[in-house]
């Protein structure tokens, strides 16, 4: 039977999230605590100083400090815990474990945070309905069987697809995903910050977390020769690959924009023509979306198998796949233009964006977002004096 005093406590820890730990968090706590009594690798990352700032790691502390994990495995490679020492200390793998299960729970709506479990699957699905849907609606369009397919259509691309339908299938598919984006990072935000000091955001701790980002410091191993992939040896080629695939996307993005504002604004509609500056936007970002994905492909596949999650490889895998379809669909529509293979290849990168666009609250592009949130409390929280009575770091 249950003492007064054991019930206060599970009331507390109730309170507190503890005891309804999920068995990846309880396994995070209990290697936090290791690691806050050893302290070898504090000056590594982000995880470390937030995590000696506690001296216990309730739901909210573990989820926070999952996403401000980089999976860059040096804590790995220099820990004297890790496997096969009996405390089978594995930082990366337990944060990783946990970094998936915030995206599923924090997905919006919640019923679609089960996309998560088969998200290889999910993704490959969502690709084949997208090539699906753009075939059938060309073939319907043009009203001339699966030749419609293959024949240098009059107009351009809107030839095919006229501007108005793409705006239509396109603008909900890409809003509601913003939307879902948002409110899921919205919730994670409010669990995390009581958790995090409860203070607000501040301009020096935003341009903190916005240069660790853009910059994506902790990839660098905490001093600057690179992170580990499938050795002991330190490399670049992450941080750079992740580089070219991120700032490859915001250029693709941009130049999208930048078109919408063209057609609007200036009454010019597409196609474009170099020097033109979608035409160059589009050029310079699809190529480096192209080797960007590649390269990660290629470390995905020779990554140490301690590192990081198994289970997670097909979302990892279908991500960059996806990515790599819609850049290198989108470099071969520009080789393309007024060629009979123009509206075949228009499908596949059409249903390869749309399948991108539906898959963006579902899927890796979540990490991003989630871990962007972390660094942002966690540039708030290290600027708070320290609760546990250490003077602010
Ligand atoms: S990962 Fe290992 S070496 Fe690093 S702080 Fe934790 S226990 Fe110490
Ligand atoms: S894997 Fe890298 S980013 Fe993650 S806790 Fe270890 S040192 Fe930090």
């Amino acid at each position: 039977m249950q003492t007064l005093e054991s019930l206060t406590r599970d009331a507390r820890a109730l309170a507190n999230g503890d005891i309804l730990l999920s068995a990846p968090e309880a396994e995070v706590a209990r290697q936090l605590q290791i690691c806050n009594a050893c302290r070898y690798c504090e000056g590594f990352c982000a995880v470390f100083p937030a995590m000696t700032r506690r001296l216990e790691f309730g739901k909210a502390d573990i989820h926070f400090i999952a996403n401000l994990c980089h999976n860059c495995g040096a804590c790995l490679h220099a820990c004297q815990y890790a496997p096969p020492h009996e405390f089978a200390v594995n930082v990366p793998q337990a944060m990783a474990q946990v970094r998936g299960q915030t995206y599923a729970d924090y997905a919006w709506p919640p019923a679609l945070g089960a996309l998560y479990q088969r998200n290889g699957l999910t993704l490959a699905l969502a690709l084949v309905a997208g090539l699906t849907l753009f075939m059938v609606l060309a073939v319907a369009l043009k009203g001339q069987g699966l030749g419609a397919l293959w024949q240098a259509p009059a107009g351009g691309f809107y030839g095919i697809f006229p501007h108005n339908l793409l705006v239509g299938l396109f603008a909900p598919v890409f809003l509601f995903a913003v939307l879902a984006l948002s409110l899921g990072v919205r919730r994670f935000w409010r669990d995390v910050t009581p958790a995090t000091s409860g203070a607000p955001l501040s301009t020096p701790a935003t341009m903190e977390a916005t240069d660790a980002v853009l910059r994506l410091k902790y990839l660098d191993g905490g001093h600057g020769d690179g992170c580990h992939n499938e050795d002991d040896a330190y490399t670049l080629s992450r941080r750079r690959m992740h580089h070219l695939t991120f700032y490859g996307f915001m250029l693709c993005f941009a130049a999208t924009s930048v078109a919408t504002l063209y057609h609007y604004l200036l009454d010019l509609p597409a196609p474009y023509d170099l020097p033109s500056l979608p035409k160059l936007l589009g050029g310079v970002g699809g190529v480096s979306l192209a080797i960007g994905t590649a390269g990660l492909w290629r470390l995905n596949l020779r990554r140490h198998p301690a590192h990081g999650d198994a289970a997670q490889k097909p979302m990892d895998r279908a991500f960059i796949a996806l990515l790599f379809l819609t850049a290198t669909t989108g470099l071969a529509l520009w080789a393309a233009r007024g060629s009979a293979a123009l509206p075949l290849l228009l499908c596949l990168h059409l249903g390869a964006v749309m399948a991108l666009f539906a898959t963006l609250p579902y899927g890796k592009f979540a990490h991003g977002v989630f871990r962007t949130a972390s660094l942002l409390r966690h540039a708030v929280e290290k600027r708070q004096p320290n609760p546990i009575g250490l003077g602010a770091d």
